[in-house]
């Protein structure tokens, strides 16, 4: 099990992030990282424990964003490895709990499209065949990706200069939290308790 968090609202991202993160924990993981949407897309993830990757956090300055631990399925636990994953364009970051069976098929035909990949996860052709289906609308090149793809997921996606935190599952869980001016996604509700009861499932 890994765990996904998302935020958009007025508060600094990394610190709601990074708590609710912390409280996924008990779900067990390999390594941590998160996303923060600012004038560019600002990544931070490394193998090893969450309070290690908040001690070599930058400034991320931003209010939308998406967090991971990861429970490597796809490539061993390292920082290449760790999501989030971004595109080509440096536009999207995505992170994904669950197995892209049809993996490997997908890096074939997108490395002839000229996608470049940076690790050796299963999840990573998610974020390039989300930049091939992206016209404009994250939510409709999302549901284009995922038709593509066999297997389960959680993912939670962010685009620069947008304030939408996209998500989808199947099979895998996520949940989402709705608060006053700012919304949230959790594999677990327990991740969202200090910001909102009010949760669909
Ligand atoms: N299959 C993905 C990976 O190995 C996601 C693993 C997870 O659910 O944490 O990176």
């Amino acid at each position: 099990m890994c765990g996904i968090v998302g935020y958009s609202g007025s508060r600094q991202a990394v610190e709601v992030l990074i708590d609710a993160l912390k409280r996924l924990e008990y779900r067990g993981y390999d390594s941590a990282g998160i996303a923060v949407c600012g004038k560019e897309m600002q990544i931070c993830k490394d193998k090893g424990e969450i309070a290690r990757l908040e001690e070599s956090l930058p400034a991320l300055k931003g209010t939308v964003g998406i967090g991971h631990t990861r429970w490597a399925t796809c490539g061993r636990p390292s920082k290449e490895n760790a999501h989030p994953f971004v595109d080509c364009t440096g536009k999207f970051a995505l992170v994904h709990n669950g197995i892209i069976e049809n993996h490997m098929a997908l890096r074939k035909e997108l490395m002839a499209k000229g996608h470049e990949f940076t690790s050796e996860t299963d999840t990573e052709v998610l974020v390039h065949l989300l930049e091939e289906s992206f016209r404009g609308d994250t939510h409709a090149a999302l549901i284009e990706a995922l038709k593509k793809v066999k297997g389960t997921y959680a993912v939670a996606v962010v685009r620069c200069g947008s304030k939408e935190v996209v998500a989808a599952r199947k099979e895998n869980p996520l949940v989402i939290g709705l608060g006053v001016s700012e919304n949230f996604v959790a594999s677990d509700v327990t991740a969202l308790l200090n910001y909102t009861n009010k949760v669909l499932y």
